[in-house]
Protein backbone atom coordinates (compact mmCIF):
# COMPACT_ATOMS: atom_id res chain seq x y z
CA UNK A 1 0.00 0.00 0.00
CA UNK A 2 1.56 3.21 -1.35
CA UNK A 3 1.29 6.05 1.36
CA UNK A 4 2.66 9.02 0.83
CA UNK A 5 3.78 10.82 3.91
CA UNK A 6 6.10 13.85 4.35
CA UNK A 7 8.17 13.11 7.46
CA UNK A 8 9.81 10.19 9.17
CA UNK A 9 8.10 8.14 12.42
CA UNK A 10 7.85 10.46 14.76
CA UNK A 11 8.43 7.45 17.80
CA UNK A 12 10.70 5.57 15.80
CA UNK A 13 14.10 5.77 14.14
CA UNK A 14 14.13 7.33 10.79
CA UNK A 15 14.16 4.91 8.09
CA UNK A 16 11.84 2.15 10.39
CA UNK A 17 8.46 1.12 9.78
CA UNK A 18 6.06 2.56 12.45
CA UNK A 19 4.80 -0.31 14.84
CA UNK A 20 1.08 -0.28 15.17
CA UNK A 21 -0.49 -3.18 17.43
CA UNK A 22 -4.33 -4.80 16.07
CA UNK A 23 -5.71 -7.13 17.79
CA UNK A 24 -7.92 -9.17 16.61
CA UNK A 25 -11.96 -9.45 18.58
CA UNK A 26 -15.12 -11.24 18.01
CA UNK A 27 -17.08 -14.01 19.34
CA UNK A 28 -15.48 -18.36 19.00
CA UNK A 29 -15.53 -19.20 15.07
CA UNK A 30 -16.75 -16.29 13.42
CA UNK A 31 -13.28 -16.16 11.58
CA UNK A 32 -10.99 -14.17 13.18
CA UNK A 33 -7.74 -16.50 12.43
CA UNK A 34 -8.72 -16.76 9.27
CA UNK A 35 -9.39 -13.33 7.99
CA UNK A 36 -5.57 -12.87 9.80
CA UNK A 37 -4.30 -16.13 7.92
CA UNK A 38 -5.69 -14.69 4.94
CA UNK A 39 -4.14 -11.56 4.76
CA UNK A 40 -0.49 -12.10 6.08
CA UNK A 41 -0.20 -15.52 4.21
CA UNK A 42 -2.85 -15.41 1.73
CA UNK A 43 -4.14 -19.13 2.41
CA UNK A 44 -7.50 -20.45 4.17
CA UNK A 45 -7.75 -23.90 6.21
CA UNK A 46 -11.28 -25.27 7.11
CA UNK A 47 -9.45 -26.72 11.01
CA UNK A 48 -7.38 -24.22 12.14
CA UNK A 49 -5.30 -25.10 15.25
CA UNK A 50 -5.48 -22.21 17.81
CA UNK A 51 -2.57 -22.89 19.76
CA UNK A 52 -1.39 -20.16 22.47
CA UNK A 53 -1.53 -17.10 21.60
CA UNK A 54 -0.96 -16.84 17.74
CA UNK A 55 0.87 -13.46 16.56
CA UNK A 56 0.93 -12.25 12.50
CA UNK A 57 2.86 -9.80 11.33
CA UNK A 58 2.71 -7.87 8.11
CA UNK A 59 4.62 -5.22 6.31
CA UNK A 60 3.20 -2.35 4.21
CA UNK A 61 4.16 0.28 2.08
CA UNK A 62 7.84 1.57 1.56
CA UNK A 63 10.55 4.11 2.79
CA UNK A 64 8.92 6.98 4.87
CA UNK A 65 5.66 5.32 4.06
CA UNK A 66 5.97 1.57 5.75
CA UNK A 67 4.81 0.26 8.61
CA UNK A 68 4.33 -2.43 10.19
CA UNK A 69 1.18 -4.35 11.79
CA UNK A 70 1.53 -6.47 14.38
CA UNK A 71 -1.28 -8.31 14.50
CA UNK A 72 -2.46 -10.46 18.23
CA UNK A 73 -5.17 -13.16 17.44
CA UNK A 74 -6.61 -15.08 20.72
CA UNK A 75 -6.13 -18.51 21.64
CA UNK A 76 -9.49 -19.04 22.17
CA UNK A 77 -10.25 -17.84 25.33
CA UNK A 78 -13.33 -15.65 23.61
CA UNK A 79 -15.25 -18.66 24.30
CA UNK A 80 -15.46 -17.63 27.74
CA UNK A 81 -15.48 -13.71 27.21
CA UNK A 82 -12.50 -13.75 29.05
CA UNK A 83 -9.56 -11.98 27.21
CA UNK A 84 -6.38 -10.46 29.34
CA UNK A 85 -5.73 -7.08 30.16
CA UNK A 86 -2.46 -7.56 28.25
CA UNK A 87 -4.06 -8.06 24.96
CA UNK A 88 -6.04 -4.78 25.10
CA UNK A 89 -2.93 -2.79 26.25
CA UNK A 90 -1.33 -0.68 23.83
CA UNK A 91 -3.68 -1.60 20.86
CA UNK A 92 -3.68 0.71 18.07
CA UNK A 93 -6.26 -0.86 16.22
CA UNK A 94 -9.04 -3.51 16.31
CA UNK A 95 -11.01 -5.92 14.39
CA UNK A 96 -14.19 -6.81 15.84
CA UNK A 97 -15.97 -9.62 13.61
CA UNK A 98 -18.74 -11.47 13.69
CA UNK A 99 -20.36 -13.70 11.39
CA UNK A 100 -23.26 -12.59 9.42
CA UNK A 101 -25.21 -15.97 9.14
CA UNK A 102 -24.92 -15.92 13.72
CA UNK A 103 -26.95 -12.89 14.32
CA UNK A 104 -25.81 -13.67 18.45
CA UNK A 105 -22.14 -13.27 16.97
CA UNK A 106 -23.68 -9.59 16.02
CA UNK A 107 -24.82 -9.42 18.97
CA UNK A 108 -21.67 -10.20 20.96
CA UNK A 109 -19.64 -7.71 19.02
CA UNK A 110 -21.44 -4.92 21.07
CA UNK A 111 -20.02 -6.42 24.32
CA UNK A 112 -16.67 -6.69 22.86
CA UNK A 113 -16.85 -3.21 21.62
CA UNK A 114 -17.55 -2.48 25.56
CA UNK A 115 -14.43 -4.53 26.48
CA UNK A 116 -12.56 -3.06 24.18
CA UNK A 117 -13.74 0.43 25.40
CA UNK A 118 -12.82 -0.31 28.98
CA UNK A 119 -9.50 -1.02 28.53
CA UNK A 120 -9.07 2.25 25.89
CA UNK A 121 -11.04 5.02 25.51
CA UNK A 122 -13.19 5.40 22.51
CA UNK A 123 -11.59 7.40 19.62
CA UNK A 124 -8.11 6.09 20.67
CA UNK A 125 -8.33 2.81 19.03
CA UNK A 126 -8.94 2.43 15.49
CA UNK A 127 -11.73 -0.24 15.37
CA UNK A 128 -13.12 -1.93 12.01
CA UNK A 129 -16.15 -3.83 12.53
CA UNK A 130 -16.45 -6.97 9.65
CA UNK A 131 -18.78 -8.99 9.02
CA UNK A 132 -17.35 -12.31 7.47
CA UNK A 133 -18.18 -15.33 5.74
CA UNK A 134 -20.69 -13.20 2.96
CA UNK A 135 -19.50 -16.60 0.86
CA UNK A 136 -22.95 -18.50 2.64
CA UNK A 137 -24.97 -15.48 1.66
CA UNK A 138 -28.31 -17.99 1.40
CA UNK A 139 -27.46 -18.58 5.37
CA UNK A 140 -27.41 -14.89 6.18
CA UNK A 141 -29.11 -13.92 9.50
CA UNK A 142 -26.92 -10.08 10.26
CA UNK A 143 -28.13 -7.81 6.74
CA UNK A 144 -25.30 -5.35 5.43
CA UNK A 145 -27.97 -2.58 7.09
CA UNK A 146 -27.59 -3.53 10.35
CA UNK A 147 -23.61 -3.51 10.08
CA UNK A 148 -23.91 -0.19 8.84
CA UNK A 149 -26.03 1.16 10.99
CA UNK A 150 -24.66 -0.22 14.04
CA UNK A 151 -20.60 0.77 12.81
CA UNK A 152 -22.24 4.40 12.03
CA UNK A 153 -23.86 4.33 15.65
CA UNK A 154 -20.65 3.69 17.49
CA UNK A 155 -18.31 5.37 15.12
CA UNK A 156 -16.38 2.34 13.49
CA UNK A 157 -15.48 1.39 10.24
CA UNK A 158 -17.43 -1.03 8.32
CA UNK A 159 -16.68 -3.78 5.81
CA UNK A 160 -17.93 -7.23 4.70
CA UNK A 161 -16.06 -10.00 3.64
CA UNK A 162 -15.26 -13.89 2.96
CA UNK A 163 -11.82 -15.24 4.60
CA UNK A 164 -12.82 -18.37 2.72
CA UNK A 165 -13.07 -16.37 -0.68
CA UNK A 166 -10.61 -13.70 -0.01
CA UNK A 167 -13.18 -11.39 -0.79
CA UNK A 168 -12.32 -7.82 0.78
CA UNK A 169 -9.57 -8.95 3.29
CA UNK A 170 -6.50 -7.07 1.54
CA UNK A 171 -9.30 -3.91 1.88
CA UNK A 172 -10.09 -4.28 5.59
CA UNK A 173 -6.73 -4.22 6.55
CA UNK A 174 -5.80 -1.83 4.33
CA UNK A 175 -8.36 0.60 5.51
CA UNK A 176 -7.09 0.20 8.92
CA UNK A 177 -3.57 1.09 7.64
CA UNK A 178 -4.96 3.99 5.75
CA UNK A 179 -6.25 5.38 9.06
CA UNK A 180 -3.94 4.33 11.40
CA UNK A 181 -0.98 6.82 9.24
CA UNK A 182 -3.78 9.43 8.20
CA UNK A 183 -4.53 9.33 12.00
CA UNK A 184 -1.03 9.43 13.16
CA UNK A 185 0.09 12.34 10.78
CA UNK A 186 -3.29 14.92 12.49
CA UNK A 187 -1.90 14.34 15.50
CA UNK A 188 2.20 14.97 14.47
CA UNK A 189 1.06 18.62 14.82
CA UNK A 190 -0.44 18.15 17.94
CA UNK A 191 1.34 20.03 21.18
CA UNK A 192 2.64 18.21 23.82
CA UNK A 193 0.82 17.27 26.84
CA UNK A 194 1.69 19.09 30.40
CA UNK A 195 2.89 15.90 31.85
CA UNK A 196 5.81 15.84 29.52
CA UNK A 197 4.46 12.93 27.82
CA UNK A 198 3.41 13.38 24.26
CA UNK A 199 -0.19 13.96 23.04
CA UNK A 200 -2.34 10.94 21.49
CA UNK A 201 -0.31 9.44 18.63
CA UNK A 202 3.32 10.31 19.60
CA UNK A 203 4.00 6.93 21.22
CA UNK A 204 6.84 4.97 20.48
CA UNK A 205 7.08 2.31 18.16
CA UNK A 206 6.35 -0.87 20.05
CA UNK A 207 7.84 -4.38 20.74
CA UNK A 208 6.43 -7.29 19.92
CA UNK A 209 4.67 -8.89 23.40
CA UNK A 210 2.41 -11.91 24.09
CA UNK A 211 -0.15 -12.69 26.59
CA UNK A 212 0.76 -13.77 29.55
CA UNK A 213 -1.79 -16.24 30.70
P1 LIG B 1 -12.08 -17.84 15.01
O1 LIG B 1 -12.45 -18.75 16.12
O2 LIG B 1 -12.88 -16.57 15.05
O3 LIG B 1 -10.61 -17.59 14.92
O4 LIG B 1 -12.54 -18.54 13.65
P2 LIG B 1 -11.68 -19.42 12.63
O5 LIG B 1 -10.85 -18.57 11.76
O6 LIG B 1 -11.00 -20.52 13.38
O7 LIG B 1 -12.84 -20.02 11.72
C1 LIG B 1 -13.91 -20.79 12.27
C2 LIG B 1 -14.53 -21.64 11.19
O8 LIG B 1 -15.14 -20.80 10.21
C3 LIG B 1 -13.49 -22.49 10.43
O9 LIG B 1 -14.09 -23.73 10.12
C4 LIG B 1 -13.23 -21.71 9.17
O10 LIG B 1 -12.86 -22.52 8.10
C5 LIG B 1 -14.60 -21.06 8.93
N1 LIG B 1 -14.49 -19.78 8.20
C6 LIG B 1 -13.68 -18.74 8.47
N2 LIG B 1 -13.85 -17.75 7.59
C7 LIG B 1 -14.80 -18.18 6.72
C8 LIG B 1 -15.44 -17.60 5.57
O11 LIG B 1 -15.16 -16.49 5.13
N3 LIG B 1 -16.41 -18.36 4.97
C9 LIG B 1 -16.77 -19.59 5.42
N4 LIG B 1 -17.73 -20.24 4.74
N5 LIG B 1 -16.19 -20.17 6.48
C10 LIG B 1 -15.22 -19.47 7.12
MG1 LIG C 1 -9.06 -18.24 16.16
Amino acid sequence: MAQALGAPCPGGAPGQPRVFKLVLLGSNSVGKSSLALRYVKNDFKSILPTVGCAFFTKELGSGAASMRLEIWDTAGQEKYHSICHLYFRGADAALLVYDITKKDSFRKAQQWLQDLEREAPPGDVVVMLVGNKTDIEEQREVTFQEGKEFAESKQLLFMEASAKLSYQVTEVFGAIARELLQREERKKGQPRTGDGGLALGGAPARQARCCAR
